[in-house]
């Protein structure tokens, strides 16, 4: 495949400059205390401190507004005009309008701009909160279950998206790893309720890694993400926590339920 440094630099590089949200603070003031191994991670502590439902309703209050459309307009004129691909399979488009319901859940449908571009890497990534860039060799290497989870990976960065700009800036590699887990359990609350198998998100971390490695050797900045298998702890804690507070809604509705019932008897 033919090396396309323009888009090369967008994909490894997404620039900041955008609006404060302030929404997990907690992750930034534990961040530089964790030891992986004893401490439970930070990110994790604001899931287990909550709901789904709770959770939900918050990034919906705590969404950001989305870039007016003529600072989009500036940011597309401003995309390489090299290395976007434009021709694809019906298979592939198929891919990418699964990506459908997970950008309306985040209210990003009629928002980001989709674009498939040539390079090496398996990747995907969020550009000034409006552009969705998809490598063609991660668009064939994934499925679309796992391309679903990886966007509201991307999706959910822009919840704390200045903290991230922030860790990055400082080069503070806990703070941007506990952010990217918090990025992967909003993943999981996306693909649960899109009703598609959390543990695709697993998945398609496993075979992004695998297929970069081989293809192009360890990336410059793994620093910045937690390790595959420390990923695949906090993902299926958050399934976990899941299933758990599924399992509670059920017995307190059943009992509210049955109350009622023995309310009516009487
Ligand atoms: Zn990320």
């Amino acid at each position: 495949m033919t090396l396309r440094p323009e888009f090369f630099r967008l994909v490894s590089y997404p620039s900041s400059g955008h609006q404060a949200y302030q929404f997990p603070v907690v992750l930034l003031v534990f961040a530089s205390c964790v030891s992986a191994a004893v401490v439970p991670e930070p990110a994790l502590q604001i899931f287990l401190g909550t709901t789904p439902d709770t959770l939900l309703r918050n990034l919906k209050v705590n969404r950001p507004p989305a870039l007016n459309e003529q600072a989009k307009a500036q940011v597309i004129r401003c995309l390489p005009r090299d290395g976007e691909v434009t021709k694809l399979s019906d298979s592939e488009r198929k891919k990418l309008a699964s990506l459908e319901p997970v950008l309306r859940l985040h209210g990003r449908d009629a928002v980001y701009v989709v674009k498939v571009v040539e390079v090496p890497a398996a990747v995907i990534a969020l550009h000034e909160r409006s552009v969705l860039l998809i490598s063609a060799s991660g668009l064939a290497l994934w499925n679309a279950q796992e391309l679903q989870a990886l966007a509201a990976h991307e999706i959910a960065h822009e919840y704390t998206w200045e903290q991230y700009q922030l860790a990055r800036s400082r080069k503070e590699s806990p703070a941007m790893q506990q952010l990217e887990l918090y990025s992967d359990g909003i993943a999981i609350l996306t693909l649960a309720q899109i009703g598609v198998d959390p543990s695709a998100l697993t998945s398609a971390l496993k075979k992004g890694i695998r297929y970069n490695r081989s293809h192009l050797g360890f990336a410059r900045n793994e620093d910045q993400y937690p390790d595959f298998k420390r990923r695949q702890r906090f993902h299926r804690a958050i399934i976990e926590w899941m299933s758990v507070s599924s399992t509670k809604r059920n017995e307190s509705e059943q009992v509210v339920s049955r109350s009622a019932w023995q309310a009516s008897a009487h």
